[in-house]
């Protein structure tokens, strides 16, 4: 059966919610019964997004497969409930490291290998790589950036190869655009839509659907002009309006038809016989919205952090307590802290408020004391807290410390000669000095102590899987004699005998866990570690009575989700 391709480009400024866009057509064809998947084209050279700073690029998502991806990849694992993996991101970096590597080898045969032919196949390659697979109907390719950058020229080009060459049955153009609402002329401004759309005209592109990010309802006037003016069908132009929360624009997009569009332009009704539904089912999507936007309470949970300043540093984490407040009933509130700041003498302060705490993962020196206070107030409190990847590090600092009485008690990452290194780097990671790719990376077993609280959050499971982006580790050396204080350690790597999960059974809720679950929430399948730890921060609310009710009418107008970057 032949793939379909849908390419989405976006025009006029960057952060439009192309991904968001993407999310939602994905999820929407999905409920019409087709297999979908999403990718992502970065225009960077960095060859994945592994090395960038978190304030360079916000998060970086981690797949089943160990690839180091773009965070759009999270939200399309979230909205479409599928795994995505390192075919889903290609970056520039990657497109010419495959085809210098290629060269290398002597397979060009003597040609010069340039732009065109050779980077233009490549990426025509990477494009068509998942619909090779068979396991798909549809492939969605977003492309990174904004038309006219010089960087995204080659993407443009090898669209308008691949199209030329699969036909316009099989593939769809869809152009994301901003319309801007001038107030001095009290207009919705057509115009850098248009000129966008002729800048894409230039690399022998036609878009087939126009989405436009707008403030404010379409009127039927700047339709009609930007439909005449761009070449595109009157419904074609579709409106995406901003949003509380960025889990409404799927039926926004349907509203609209979006999904029957794209339906009918690539004419999967007969080449997909009886296979595609007349309408998506989006009944649980309507209900998990409602969940979302109609909380019986509030809860604040610190996430403590050395990159909060920057939305889009914890981005799975904070969409992950949604998710999760959502399926509790509540909605969570993160209050950022920032750990450089945070010391003995103002923790109290800091944290008076808060149900919670989580501790966040992190690389570097740089705030670690801050965030030992933090895991220092909570277990001593015995207020819910949950530690990720640094944080449960954290944890077992702190406990090591101010339990076991090991002053000295440190991780290797930011003290190499600590007397006490109860973190220290895995033995094979020390003969590694190239960064990019190198860390323990991906999925990887955690075998579940019976009787655990890791366990009954689990469902009484005896194995999960779950991914994985760290150079240290809990010292085996010294586990036993933690565990003769007290810690316990309820999750282990099987194979190679490594600690995943830390717990303190006599604390309320005290998980630390060495992976990230937050790359495996989804929409209404929130992580059970999250749903457990938001419901012992609702429990611990209500014991302290200050669990916050929304007052008056129960949506609130001024939603915290809002902050959702679209
Ligand atoms: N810096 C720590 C390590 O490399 C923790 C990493 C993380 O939190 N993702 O092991």
């Amino acid at each position: 059966m032949q793939t379909k391709y849908v390419f989405v480009t976006g025009g006029v400024t960057s952060s439009l919610g192309k991904g968001i866009v993407c999310a939602s057509l994905g999820r929407l064809l999905e409920n019409r019964g087709l297999r979908v998947t999403i990718q992502k084209f970065d225009p960077y050279i960095n060859v994945d997004p592994g090395t960038m700073n978190p304030y360079e690029h916000g998060e970086v998502y981690v797949t089943d497969d160990g690839a180091e991806t773009d965070l759009d990849l999270g939200h399309y694992e979230r909205f479409l409930g599928v795994a995505t993996s390192q075919a889903n991101n290609v970056t520039t970096g990657r497109v010419y490291l495959e085809v210098i590597k290629k060269e290398r080898s002597g397979a060009y045969l003597g040609k010069t290998v340039q732009v065109v032919p050779h980077i233009i196949d490549e990426i025509k390659h990477w494009m068509q790589k998942l619909g090779e697979t068979g396991d798909y109907d549809v492939v969605i390719t977003e492309i990174g950036g904004t038309v006219g950058d010089i960087e995204g020229q080659p993407y443009l080009e090898a669209i308008r190869q691949f199209r030329y060459e699969m036909g316009s049955r099989n593939t769809l153009n869809i152009h994301l655009t901003l319309l801007p609402y001038l107030e001095a002329a009290g207009e919705v401004k057509s115009k850098p839509s248009q000129h966008s759309v002729k800048t894409l005209l230039s690399f022998g592109l036609q878009p087939d659907v126009l989405v436009c990010r707008t403030d404010r309802p379409l009127t039927d006037d700047v339709r009609r002009k930007l439909a005449l003016f761009c070449n595109v069908d009157q419904r074609a132009v579709i409106a995406s309006q901003d949003a509380e929360s960025i889990y409404e624009v799927p039926l926004l997009m349907k509203e609209q038809g979006l999904d029957t569009i794209a339906v009918e332009r690539l004419h999967m009704e007969e080449d997909f016989k009886d296979k595609v539904l007349d309408a998506p089912d989006m009944d649980g999507w309507v209900r998990f919205l409602r969940q979302l936007k109609e909380p019986e309470g509030k809860v604040r949970i610190a996430l403590v952090g050395k990159y909060v300043e920057h939305q889009d540093a914890y981005k799975s984490i904070s969409e992950s307590f949604i998710l999760a407040g959502a399926a509790n009933g509540v909605q969570v509130e993160l209050v950022q802290i920032l750990s450089d700041g945070l010391t003995t003498d103002n923790i109290e302060d800091r944290l008076a408020t808060v149900n919670g705490v989580l501790v966040a993962p992190g690389f570097g020196d740089r705030g670690v004391e801050g965030k030992i206070e933090a895991v220092r107030f909570a277990r001593e409190n015995d207020i819910p807290f949950f530690g990720i990847c640094l944080g449960m590090q954290c944890a077992v600092i702190e406990y090591a410390r101010n339990v076991c009485d090991w002053l000295s008690a440190n991780s290797t990452e930011f003290d190499p000669d600590t007397e006490c290194p109860v973190i220290d780097l895995m033995e094979e990671q020390k003969k590694i000095s190239e960064k990019g790719g190198t860390m323990r990376l991906g999925a990887y077993t955690c075998k579940l102590s019976e009787g655990s609280r890791a366990s009954e959050i689990y469902g009484g499971k005896s194995k999960v899987k779950e991914r994985h982006r760290h150079r240290y580790e809990l010292n085996n050396v010294l586990r036993y004699k933690l565990a003769e204080h007290g810690m316990h350690f309820t999750g282990v790597n099987p194979k190679r005998d490594l600690v995943e999960i830390v717990e303190l059974p006599e604390h309320r809720w005290f998980v630390g866990v060495q992976f990230h679950p937050e790359y495996r929430s989804t929409v209404g399948n929130p992580h059970p570690l999250f749903a457990s730890f938001v419901r012992s921060c609702v429990a611990y609310a209500e014991e302290k009575d200050n669990i916050l009710t929304p007052k008056g009418p129960r949506r609130e107008k001024k939603i915290h989700l809002a902050s959702a970057k679209m």
